[in-house]
């Protein structure tokens, strides 16, 4: 494993910075004098790659990759321009590096920074990859006796959701209206959601386009980096809408992603096995490297104008199946992928009760409360509330984390059809 790589920019050489030299992360942020624009993120600074490139200092390619306040020029040229643009990057924020003196005006402190969406969203499928996410959900929903699906075990199941309800960090999050029948009720209403979720969960971004079906490998190649996303979700609206179909008002009102990519370059020093299979994989989804990441992950709630508490800390490696398989499954009928197409995980969950990553699990559908650290209740989402995902990797003596990925639940709308909101 790599030890912690030295930068000239001071913040960067700290075993606890989430952005040190070995990370490089990108993100699209704007200032108050400046429109959005493409930067990487190194210690408590961001390097301004747009800037960089006008001035030439930045050129990996014979056209401009960072005329445009998105990272979809550069996910789509593939795995030979990513290792290039990695390489002149570590080289002009590296320690001892020749471009120091022209590179120091090119910074702009994160504190200062506004973030924005990293990427244009294509096309977004959420997955149902983590086996002790599924088999918690298909008890309570169905029974302990045969909690998985019978294809679980198979593939990858998924389903496609809604590019337009991507967005990022920090945006607020509406409670939603939808169709619920409450147990109760003897007849469906129409009424704001009561049991509004998070899911934690890793989203995959699409980085080259394919045409027709991709091997694993080919799909591991593919995948330009990761970003940390948060699949709000109305357990109420879902419950009685996702039989046979799956979900759908349920899942679309909006799913917030991490403003920093991290490259697929920086998480392989922390590329792990997917578990034992049960029984084995059809060839054509067999697993042929580690593709899994051990990654951190984990929650804070925070009540309006109180403290945060950790509610749930778990890990990425605990899945099933790796982005890469699921990638290559989506392409098995034919049908393209496209740069900017973004997978969500699936929920991640660990074994212990304790470690899951929806509030579904955590209070076993909503019987058993979880204490805050304010002396509070929850076992929903409860309006103000602001939920923050985190994610760390640890190598020897640096972290390479993801930033938060936070939204506040605001109250549902008096009227949801009234006009002039
Ligand atoms: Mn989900």
């Amino acid at each position: 494993m790599t030890d912690l790589l030295q930068s000239w920019v001071d913040s960067a050489n700290s075993a606890t910075t989430e952005f040190p030299l070995n990370n490089l992360p990108y993100g699209v942020f704007s200032t108050s004098d400046q429109d959005p624009r493409c930067g990487v993120a190194i210690g408590d600074m961001i390097f301004d790659c747009h800037l960089a490139e006008v001035t030439g200092l930045l050129s990996v390619s014979d056209f401009p990759l960072f005329d445009a306040p998105h990272w979809n020029e550069v996910m789509e040229e593939g795995p030979t321009l990513w290792a290039a643009l990695r390489d002149r990057l570590t080289e002009i924020l590296g320690q001892g590096s020749e471009d120091e003196a022209s590179a120091r005006g090119m910074l702009v402190p994160r504190a200062q920074a506004q973030m924005h969406m990293p990427f244009m969203v294509a096309e977004f499928t959420d997955f149902y990859a983590n086996r002790n996410h599924a088999e918690n959900v298909g008890t309570l929903f169905r029974g302990p006796q045969n909690p998985l699906p019978p294809n679980w075990l198979h593939i990858p199941i998924g389903y496609n959701a809604r590019a337009g309800s991507l967005v990022e960090s920090g945006t607020d999050v509406q409670r939603p209206w939808g169709q619920v029948k409450r147990p109760d009720d003897t007849a469906p209403r129409f009424a704001p959601s009561k049991r509004f979720d998070f899911e934690l969960e890793l989203g995959a971004i699409v980085g080259t386009a394919s045409d027709g079906p991709v091997t694993v490998d080919q799909a591991q190649e593919m995948i330009f980096g990761y970003v940390l996303l948060n699949d709000w979700s109305a357990r109420d609206i879902q419950a009685w809408e996702y039989q046979p179909l799956g979900p759908f008002q349920g899942k679309a009102t909006a799913t917030t992603i991490s403003p920093w990519i991290v490259t697929r370059a920086a998480l392989e020093p922390f590329a792990c096995k997917t578990p034992d299979r049960d029984v084995p994989l059809l060839l054509h989804l067999q697993d042929t490297g580690p593709m899994l990441y051990d990654i951190n992950v984990s929650v804070g709630l925070r009540p309006q104008g109180k403290g945060e508490t950790i509610i749930t800390t778990t890990n990425y490696n605990s899945m099933y199946y790796s982005a890469a398989q699921q990638l290559a499954h989506h392409s098995t009928a034919g049908g393209p992928m496209a740069t900017g197409d973004l997978l969500g995980s699936g929920t991640i969950s660990g074994v212990d009760k304790t470690e899951c990553g929806s509030l579904l699990e955590l209070s076993w559908n909503g019987t058993v409360p979880l204490v805050l650290e304010t002396g509070e209740t929850r076992t929903f989402i409860e309006d103000g509330d602001q939920i923050t995902l985190r994610g760390q990797a640890f190598g020897e003596g640096y972290t390479v984390g993801f930033g938060e990925c936070s939204g506040t639940v605001l109250p549902a709308l008096k009227d949801p059809f009234a006009k002039g909101h």
